[in-house]
């Protein structure tokens, strides 16, 4: 069975952090419903194992997903992070993690942030700068280890 998000964390691409249970990645400029350009800063968070959706997790996975959204949400530095669930594309449950920054006019606030002309737009360049700085802003020791 070929799954999307498996293959992405074999691959790496895209990674921000990740543990034995959840990976962090940006979404990638060639994910389905893309075309070459994402919203900067829009991440995922999602389980390793492939799980259709929140139901099926596990409970040391779902609070590793909980504690991997607030760190990757505060390392976005962003004016207010929205989150959501869909999975109308892809079978593997992830968590769009999705920045609003300062500046962003109230009629392009959720859903339309990536409508807005001078949204934060990029391709792969944009997005391999930018998975570094928020690398960087990670703080992992509110993981608790
Ligand atoms: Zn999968």
């Amino acid at each position: 069975m070929s799954c999307y998000v498996c293959d992405k964390h074999k691959s790496g691409d895209g990674l921000v952090a990740s543990d034995g249970l959840v990976v962090v990645g940006h979404v990638l400029p060639d994910a389905p419903n893309t075309n070459g350009r994402v919203y900067l800063g829009h991440l995922v968070v999602e389980p390793r194992r492939h799980v259709g959706g929140l139901a099926g997790l596990t409970s040391d996975e779902a609070a590793a997903l909980g504690r991997w959204a607030a760190l990757a949400a505060k390392a976005l530095d962003a004016e207010h992070v929205y989150s959501q669930i869909v999975g109308h594309q892809v079978d593997h449950l992830h968590m769009h993690l999705v920045p609003r920054y300062p500046g962003t006019p109230r009629e392009y606030w959720w859903p339309r942030l990536d409508s807005w002309p001078d949204a934060p737009m990029g391709g792969q360049d944009e997005v391999t700068r930018l998975v570094d700085d928020i690398r960087a802003r990670l703080d992992v020791d509110l993981l608790g280890r």
